[in-house]
């Protein structure tokens, strides 16, 4: 830290006063690029109207209207009117929900406000604002430095290039830089549109988010449904006009046949499924920042997780201390409460070694307050356990930080995993160097006898056995800051052992992932011996730990699962290696040199708490209390929502199908046109309407996690769907035949009959299709309703004048509608029969 930086940290400057801020930020507007409108409704209903099957049914309304046929006419319009409000409604639900998840992910910022750092949304970052810049933050603001430590910054959302920057007073950083290693204090001098990353932003066309692979691959699914419909029903009209039929009523139906075949609703659905769902993750401490996480998760195979506050609880505590004359003291207390014991009392070499790790340190600790019951530690945590350590020895930290100024450092690094400042007064000058102990106990590094050195090594293997990460630390006088800064020929003063509980859900979590049939994979920058010891406590197979030390054979990375030593940049190799075989990888990461692996995964996630703003950014998913378990609840949630899209389909297209067979095979049994145009068009309303969109909100299957992902190339109608829609469709089109082909021959009002028996045998099948209740399971009261408002249109479609007359329907006996709704229970109870044997076949329980 040169002079002039110096200057500036004596007069540390306060920061604005929140209500210069709140000024501020209604002068200039918020700092971001102001997101692109939301389109206008009229914008949407246009949107929906441009669909292809939405303009038939338009231009059948014309043809009703030349036909003069204006109960057609008017059921058209109606169905128009009503598909249009159902569409644009759940457009808004799911933009809305987007929306919403976007900010909870929203880049943070930490400026001085009132005299004391807080964290406040980017967004609100404001001109004069002093800033607050660390590793792995994403400058949110144009800003000048006002004071630098080793700051690098990659400039590459700027420049495209990627290469670190190095920055000193008086320069300026750019919004959208981010920061690699060091710290610096800065002025925000330009924020919003007028900073360097808004004015690029400006330039670049606001791109809506791309369509999810399902979306993408349910489209296609839609338009070969649709050209498959579209023959069919070109084929009824032929036979019908073949059989004499007059060609505008039979054009009429073809048209309400395509309309009612195609599940239209499906791309709303399955929009609105994945918004709800990434919603109902958020409220579960998993954000999705990605619509097609929400999906992907679901046939997630291999999840990658680091250690540290993952499956550990990141609140690090000192256990053990070895000084380079061989004293060993057990630390004891609680937390990071510095007050505490080291037994046997400290002794002078181990007194060195807690005031070095109180120089080269860059934490601070907090008494408890009103807000926090217990000592807290700003910083890294690891740091906060040496703090902690120091005063059980005993030492005040802040006066043994006062008598040896830092003045020159080398910030830890997970490439170099080591840490090292320099120190002066006018009595000396020293370095002090802390970091892993291969690093430090390197003879490049320190200079002592072999039999010292051995024995650390010793001490620190027997710690790290143990479970304990273990930080070697050395020191020494030096002539210059460049000589300490070289890191060579010190004294080693000794090692410390340091605890992280096993958070007490871990074990629980790793066999839950297990019985999901998912490989979790430990990678740690810590030593193999800490990770074998974690691994194991956990329940994480480690009898082959591969330290990334020297470069390990493909095949052992395939095998393992557990990996030491892994510098951040080789996790892509892991990833690439897993990705090679197939898998569907999950990788968490929390470092600013984890944003390319958490980009590479097929689901990246972050640390919301622990993690850099710039981890968080490269994310899929963001984990905002950090646990590892959170990944489990989510993997659950994609699968609950994949299993709810295809019961959707299961139900949607064996309806679609029922009806095509129905006025395919009618004409074969004398039933001229089985169902009028605008009788198909009701029953489309009908079943498409409220009970689809229901479906969307069912309970995830009992055993959703207990069999294995999906693999990920699997159709979405894979696993026996095409079969299980063809049957179901049969069974409902021939129960809908034998019902009118019976009526046909008593003499009753067979159409009629057939129009009731297939709306309610599909509303039969949406009951069949859900997950079984039972006790203590969440149900769906939603699709309760749903069938039950759908069942009663349908009645007083027969039941009541004017429907009636509108579509062309007879009044039936109770002995006619008994028949009805006796036949259109048995595709529902064949369904819900078939569903419940397989459950009961352990290896057919995945069929949704
Ligand atoms: P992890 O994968 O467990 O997060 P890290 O990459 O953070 O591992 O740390 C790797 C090694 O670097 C640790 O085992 C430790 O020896 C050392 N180390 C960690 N934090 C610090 C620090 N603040 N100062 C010096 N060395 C550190
Ligand atoms: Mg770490």
């Amino acid at each position: 830290m040169d002079a002039v930086a110096l200057r500036a940290r004596e007069q540390t400057p306060s920061g604005l006063s929140g209500a210069q801020a709140a000024r501020r930020l209604a002068q200039d507007g918020r700092n971001e690029v102001p997101p692109p409108r939301p389109p206008r409704v009229w914008r949407r209903v246009a949107g929906q109207l441009t669909d292809p099957l939405v303009a038939l049914l338009l231009a059948a309304a014309v043809v009703t209207i030349a036909l003069g046929d204006m109960t057609d006419t008017a059921v058209i319009l109606g169905v128009v009117v009503v598909n249009t409000t159902i569409g644009v409604v759940q457009e808004i639900r799911a933009d809305r929900a987007i929306t919403a998840l976007r900010q909870l992910s929203a880049p943070s910022a930490r400026v001085r406000r009132d005299g004391a750092d807080v964290i406040i949304p980017a967004a609100e970052v404001v001109r004069g604002d002093v800033l607050v810049l660390a590793q792995g933050d994403i400058v949110p603001a144009d800003a000048e430095l006002l004071e630098a430590s080793q700051l690098t910054v990659d400039e590459s959302a700027l420049t495209g290039e990627s290469v670190p920057v190095g920055r000193a007073v008086p320069d300026e950083v750019s919004a959208g830089t981010v920061v690699l290693t060091g710290r610096a204090l800065t002025r925000v001098t330009r924020t919003g549109p007028h900073s360097a990353l808004g004015r690029i932003a400006a330039l670049v066309a606001a791109t809506r988010p791309a369509a999810t692979p399902l979306q993408r691959r349910l489209a296609e699914l839609g338009r070969a449904l649709g050209v498959v419909a579209v023959g069919l029903s070109a084929l009824v009209m032929v036979l019908g006009v073949a059989n004499g039929q007059p060609l505008g009523e039979m054009a009429l139906a073809a048209v309400s046949l395509v309309v009612a075949a195609v599940p239209e609703s499906l791309p709303a659905v399955v929009t609105l499924a994945l918004a709800l769902g990434a919603m109902r993750m958020a409220r579960g401490h998993a954000i999705a920042r990605r619509l097609h996480a929400v999906e992907t998760l679901g046939s997630v195979t291999v999840l990658a997780t680091d250690k540290t506050g993952t499956l550990t609880e990141g609140r690090m505590s000192v256990r053990r201390a070895v000084t380079a004359a061989g004293t060993v003291v057990a630390v004891r207390g609680r937390g990071y409460d510095p007050t505490g014991t080291v037994d046997p009392g400290p002794d002078s070499g181990v007194l060195d070694l807690a005031r070095a790790v109180v120089l080269c340190n860059d934490a601070e600790l907090r008494p408890p307050d009103a807000d926090n019951p217990a000592w807290r530690s700003l910083g890294d945590p690891v740091e906060g356990a040496l703090l902690a350590f120091a005063g059980r020895c005993g030492l005040d930290v802040a006066a043994t930080r006062s008598a040896a100024p830092r003045v020159a450092e080398e910030p830890f690094d997970a490439l170099t995993r080591r840490m090292i400042t320099v120190h002066e007064s006018v009595a000396f000058r020293y370095a002090v160097c802390k970091g892993a102990p291969e690093v430090v106990l390197d003879p490049g590094t320190t200079d002592c006898p072999a039999a010292v050195r051995e024995a650390l090594r010793a001490a620190a293997q027997d710690m790290a056995d143990a479970g304990l990460r273990v930080l070697a630390v050395a020191g020494m006088a030096v002539d210059s800051r460049e000589a300490g800064l070289r890191g060579a020929g010190l004294a080693p003063l000794g090692l410390v052992g340091i605890g992280d509980p096993i958070r007490p859900e871990a074990a629980g979590t790793t066999a839950d992932l297990d019985a999901a049939g998912i490989r979790l994979v430990l990678i740690t920058g810590d030593h193999p011996a800490t990770a074998r010891a974690i691994a194991t406590e956990v329940g994480i197979p480690a009898a082959e730990v591969v330290s990334f030390d020297t470069t390990p054979a493909p095949d052992s990375v395939q095998r393992a699962a557990v990996f030491a030593r892994v510098r951040p940049e080789q996790k892509l190799d892991i990833i690439a290696v897993l990705q090679g075989e197939g898998q569907v990888v999950a990788m968490t990461g929390d470092g600013v040199n984890d944003a390319p692996a958490l980009r590479r995964a097929d689901i990246g996630v972050a640390m919301g708490a622990g993690g850099t703003e710039v981890a968080r950014q490269a994310a899929d998913l963001v984990l905002t209390d950090d646990n590892l378990a959170t990944v489990a609840t989510a993997v659950h949630e994609g699968r609950r929502i994949y299993d709810n899209i295809r019961r959707f389909l299961r139900y949607a297209l064996s309806g679609g199908l029922a009806e095509i067979l129905v006025m395919l095979i009618g004409p074969a049994f004398g039933l001229a046109v089985p169902l009028l145009p605008a009788q198909i068009l009701w029953i489309n309303l009908l079943t498409h309407g409220l009970p689809g969109v229901a479906l969307g909100a069912e309970p995830a299957e009992p055993g959703a996690m207990r069999r294995p992902p999906r693999p990920p190339d699997e159709s979405v109608l894979g696993r026996g769907l095409v079969a299980s829609v063809l049957l179901t469709g049969a069974f409902i089109a021939a129960v809908v035949l034998g019902v009118a082909v019976w009526a046909h021959a008593a003499g009753a009002p067979w159409q009629t009959m057939a129009f009731v028996t297939l709306g309610l045998a599909q509303l039969g099948v949406a009951l069949a299709v859900r997950v079984p209740r039972g006790r203590g399971r969440p149900g769906n009261p939603a699709l309760g309703v749903a069938v039950a408002l759908s069942a009663l249109l349908q009645l007083a479609a027969v039941g009541f004048g004017p429907l009636r007359a509108l579509l062309h329907t007879s009044p039936l006996t109770w002995t006619q509608l008994a028949v009805c709704v006796a036949a259109a229970v048995l595709p529902g109870a064949a369904v819900a029969t078939v569903s419940a044997v397989r459950r009961m076949v352990p290896d057919q329980a995945r069929q949704a």
